[in-house]
């Protein structure tokens, strides 16, 4: 007697789970990042070629595609160049409080950063980051608080 298989077409899915796990490093640029933000520093990789400053650091320019040797401190105040609110959290979870983020540009740096701020922060602001008690810092982004309204008097 012949067995009968039924045909696969039919299953669109089917639920399970396969374990995986997963490490990610931040590369080589962007531990020398993090560690500055352990010591309350934003560093900017500069490109000799170029001449210039940008941000995220990384290990090559993104205009000449040379190597990015050098590192240095961004000591101007950010601006805020983009600004948004979420509700939710990573996992989709719904947030007690909108969290804003803000894309923050600093003078002479190409590129910028992406992160928290504070009320009150609007498109334009100019802000400075609020880092955690050295004690508390691990060397993430998360080492800054947020960034919050730069309301130092203007030196020029
Ligand atoms: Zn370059």
């Amino acid at each position: 007697m012949e067995e009968r298989i039924d045909s696969v077409e039919g299953i669109r899915q089917w639920t399970g789970s396969i374990p995986l796990h997963y490490e990610y490093t931040a590369g080589v640029a962007g531990e020398r990042f993090l560690r500055g933000l352990a010591q309350g520093k934003i560093q900017a990789g500069y490109c000799a070629n170029c001449k210039e400053a940008s941000l995220p650091l990384r290990i090559y320019c993104i205009k000449c595609y040379g190597g990015v040797e050098r590192s240095v401190l961004v000591r101007s105040a950010g601006k805020v160049a983009a600004l948004t609110k979420t509700q939710f959290g990573q996992g989709g979870e719904r947030l007690g409080e909108p969290v804003a983020f803000a894309y923050i540009t600093f003078e002479g740096v190409t590129g910028g950063l992406v992160h928290r701020v504070a009320d009150g922060v609007r498109v334009g602001s100019s802000v400075r980051p609020r880092f955690k008690p050295k004690r508390k810092r691990t060397g993430s982004i998360l080492d800054i608080e947020f960034f919050e309204r730069d309301l130092r008097p203007r030196t020029s």
